[in-house]
C-alpha cells in the first residue's frame, strides 16, 4: 500500500518474495504429480504453451506469441522447455530452469513444431496420446499435429485440472494476500463513488488503486443503476445519479500470478425500497452459501443452498449465473460452483461465492467473496462488510 512508509513497503515486498520462494519450492512436486497423472490417464506426453498451466509447472511467465514456446513433459524421459532463441535469457531466469529443467532453443528459420515432434518420436500408429495445453493457439496446435502424425491429441486439463484444483499452502498464502489487497481497494471506494461522476471515471480511480495493491489490474466492473443488471457490464460513460445502486466487481493479479476477485454493491444516496429488500435477500443467500462450504459437500449443493433463498423470494429467474468459480493463476478455473456439479469439496480448494439478483432496466446487486475450503469448514479471504454500503449523495 502506498502509505509513504518505506519500512512498510520493504516489509511487504520481503513477504511477497518469501511467498514466491515457497511457490518455487513446490515446482518439482508438481512435475512429479503431473507425470503420475499422465501415467494414470494413459497420456504419453504433455505439451504446454504460454499460459497458466506452463506457469504452474515451471514458474515461467511466458507471453503467448506466434513463436512457439513449449514445455514438453513426457511420461517417460526428461522434460524440456523449448523457447525461441530470443527468449532464452528470460527463460533461463525462470524458477524451473534455474532448478535444472533442460532449456532448448530454436532459431528463427527452424520449424519449432518439428523440433517437438522429433523429440517425441514414436510409432505413428494411433497408439500414442499427447495432452495439449487447453489454451494453445490454433496455429501451434495444427503445426504440432502435422509434426506428430498419428498421435492422438487430448486436453492437458485432463491431468492438470485435478492438480490445480487443490491449492498447496504457498498458493493459499497468495490467495489470502490477494484477498487482503482487493479488500483494501474496496475500503476506499467511498472516496471515488459519488453522483455526477461517470462509471469510467470511477473505474480509472479503481484501476489505479488495484495497480497499487497488485502487480497488475485484472478487470474493473462498475455497474451503476440499470447497468448493474448486466452481470458482466464493464464501464460506460453513464453518469452516476443519486439513489443508484452500484455493483463494483474488481480484481488484480499479484506478481506471483495469483488473483483477487471481489464484488460489493454500494448505493449513493437513498435507494428504492425494493432494492433494499432485494439486497437483504441477496445478503442472506450469500451468507448461506458461504456457510454451506465444507469438506465433503458437493460444489452443486453449495450452488443449490445459495440459490434457494433467492428463488423463495421470487427472484429465481433474476439470478441466471452459477454461484461461483475457482480461482488461482486463472481468474476463472475449476471448481465450478454450478447446479449438478458433483465435485466433492476438499481442503485447499478456492472459489468464489457470488450470487446476484438482476432486474433488467432497473438495477442489480451482487456480493462476492473468495473462500478457501479448510479441514474443518471455510475461510473467506475477503472480509469487508456484506451490509449495503450507503455513500453520501
Ligand atoms: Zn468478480
Ligand atoms: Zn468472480
Amino acid at each position: 500500500m502506498p502509505t509513504g512508509n518505506p519500512t512498510c513497503s520493504v516489509a511487504s515486498h520481503d513477504a511477497a518474495r518469501t511467498r514466491q520462494q515457497a511457490l518455487a519450492a513446490d515446482l518439482p512436486v508438481r512435475l512429479t504429480q503431473a507425470v503420475a497423472g499422465m501415467t494414470a490417464a494413459g497420456i504419453d506426453a504433455l505439451v504446454l504453451t504460454p499460459g497458466t498451466s506452463l506457469r504452474y509447472l515451471t514458474g515461467y511467465d511466458a507471453m503467448p506469441s506466434e513463436r512457439l514456446t513449449a514445455l514438453v513433459l513426457p511420461a517417460v524421459g526428461e522434460p524440456f522447455l523449448l523457447v525461441p532463441e530470443l527468449e532464452r535469457l528470460g527463460a533461463m531466469s525462470s524458477p524451473a530452469v534455474r532448478d535444472g529443467l533442460e532449456l532448448a532453443t530454436w532459431s528463427e528459420t527452424e520449424n519449432a513444431a518439428a523440433v517437438v515432434g522429433a523429440r517425441l518420436s514414436g510409432p505413428a500408429d494411433g497408439t500414442r496420446t499427447v495432452g495439449i495445453d487447453d489454451t494453445m493457439q490454433a496455429r501451434h496446435l495444427l503445426r504440432l499435429g502435422e509434426a506428430m502424425p498419428g498421435v492422438r491429441q487430448v486436453l492437458a486439463g485432463r491431468v492438470l485440472d485435478a492438480l490445480r484444483l487443490v491449492k498447496q499452502p504457498a498458493e493459499l498464502a497468495e490467495l489470502r494476500a490477494a484477498g487482503a489487497a482487493i479488500d483494501r481497494v474496496h475500503a476506499r471506494v467511498g472516496r471515488w463513488l459519488r453522483p455526477g461522476r461517470t462509471e469510467r471515471q470511477v473505474g480509472a480511480d479503481l484501476a489505479a488503486a488495484i495497480a497499487e495493491e497488485h502487480a497488475e489490474v485484472d478487470f474493473v466492473i462498475v455497474g451503476s443503476g440499470p447497468n448493474g443488471a448486466s452481470p458482466h457490464h464493464s464501464l460506460s460513460d453513464r453518469v452516476i445519479e443519486s439513489g443508484d445502486p452500484v455493483v463494483v466487481d474488481i480484481g488484480g493479479v499479484l506478481a506471483s500470478g495469483y488473483r483477487s476477485d471481489c464484488t460489493r454493491t454500494y448505493v449513493v444516496g437513498t435507494p428504492h425500497p425494493e432494492f433494499v429488500a432485494l439486497y437483504e435477500v441477496l445478503q442472506a443467500a450469500q451468507a448461506a452459501g458461504v456457510a454451506a462450504v465444507e469438506t465433503g459437500v458437493t460444489a452443486g449443493s453449495v450452488d443449490a443452498i445459495t440459490r434457494a433463498p433467492i428463488a423463495a423470494a421470487g427472484y429465481g429467474a433474476a439470478f441466471p449465473h452459477r454461484t461461483g468459480h475457482g480461482i488461482g493463476l486463472d481468474g476463472h478455473e475449476p471448481p465450478w460452483i454450478l447446479d449438478g456439479n458433483g465435485t466433492m469439496l476438499a481442503p485447499g480448494m478456492a472459489f468464489s461465492v457470488e450470487p446476484g439478483i438482476y432486474l433488467e432496466g432497473r438495477f442489480g446487486a451482487r456480493i462476492e467473496d473468495i473462500v478457501l475450503v479448510t479441514a474443518d469448514g471455510v475461510e473467506p479471504v475477503n472480509t469487508g462488510t456484506h451490509d449495503l454500503v450507503r455513500l453520501p449523495a
